[in-house]
């Protein structure tokens, strides 16, 4: 089932997102979770695919085994950067053979050691051709990404609202955002897709914070900013346990806030923690405590 449905369906979508472990990691890592993450009810689960597409065996598995053993709709990350067109018609025909009806469409970061990578020598350089290709070849329901802080590469937001709208225009169904920590990023975003004529349903992707370390890592290489009352919170619980308990916290207050101001849904970035989401859905009152 496309994800577009449940935008027609229900008010308030959830959804997650989760992780292939690493290629040293056993698989069963991941999959022995799915139940438990299957219990919670989303009304799908998106898996990302690994840099340069170390993993994309594992996110077609993993996106499978959502779809046909748990029967919940599954949402595959797919990055474009670094393969042939063979590779990406591939990956499109893997898909549609799994059953898989929805994509995110990515273009991808450089690879990790070549942070001049030059993107024109790409097949696609950027997410919005792949999507022209992805619509050619197949009737997905496709999703994109989108930045309310402004994506790391681009000097301006106007900009890359810009970009976005060419990439909505190529025939984007709904978007995710990158992780943020003040919803009034958010809601200022919002306004800003409003004026550029941009009205597909956009999810917030919002990531509980389990570690200070983790978390400052990931927020400074995608360009999340931090308000004081977070900084105070890392400053104070740091990599504690008691870091996790008030992440988890900070999380809910972030949902419920945007609940309360009528997105279409949410998207839980896991980081594959089953009780954490669980824990988080409860304080909602979206899973029975
Ligand atoms: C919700 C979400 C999920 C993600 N999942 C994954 C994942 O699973 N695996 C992974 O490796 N990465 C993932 N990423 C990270 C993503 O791959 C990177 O942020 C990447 O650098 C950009 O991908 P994109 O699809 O947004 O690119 P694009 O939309 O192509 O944008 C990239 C940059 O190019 C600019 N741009 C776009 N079009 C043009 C144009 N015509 N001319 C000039 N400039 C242009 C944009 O402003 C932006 O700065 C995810 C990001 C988000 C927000």
């Amino acid at each position: 089932m496309k994800i577009t449905e449940f935008f027609e369906r229900k008010k308030q979508t959830v959804s997650f997102e989760i992780f292939p472990p690493k290629l040293d990691t056993p698989i069963e890592t991941i999959l022995n979770k799915l139940g438990d993450f299957a219990q919670l009810k989303p009304d799908f689960i998106s898996v990302t695919y690994g840099a340069g597409g170390s993993k994309k065996g594992r996110t077609v598995e993993i996106a499978s085994k959502i779809k046909n053993e748990y029967g919940i709709e599954s949402l595959a990350h797919f990055t474009c950067v670094g393969h042939s067109i063979e590779e990406i018609d591939d990956m499109i025909n893997k898909l549609k053979n799994e059953k898989i009806d929805n994509i995110l469409a990515l273009r991808g970061d450089p690879p990790k050691d070549m942070p001049d990578f030059d993107f024109s020598k790409n097949v696609f350089s950027y997410a919005s051709e792949l999507i022209r290709h992805i619509r050619k070849r197949a009737n997905f329901c496709i999703g994109a990404a989108c930045y309310p802080e402004g994506h790391v590469d681009s000097p301006r937001i106007r900009q890359d609202i810009y970009y976005l709208k060419q990439k909505v225009n190529e025939g984007v169904d709904f978007l995710i955002t990158q992780l943020f920590f003040d919803n009034r990023i958010f809601y200022d975003f919002m306004d800003k897709l409003l004026a550029a004529g941009i009205t597909c349903p956009v999810l917030p992707g919002i990531m509980p914070i389990f570690r200070a370390d983790q978390i400052k890592r990931i927020a400074s290489m995608c360009g999340a900013s931090m308000p004081a009352k977070l900084v105070l919170l890392l400053d104070k619980y740091g990599n504690t346990p008691d870091m996790q308990k008030a992440g988890i916290e900070y999380a809910t207050n972030q949902l419920k806030d945007l609940l309360d101001n009528g997105v279409h849904g949410i998207h839980i970035n896991t980081m594959n923690n089953v009780e954490a989401t669980r824990t988080i859905l409860q304080n909602l009152g979206l899973f029975p405590g």
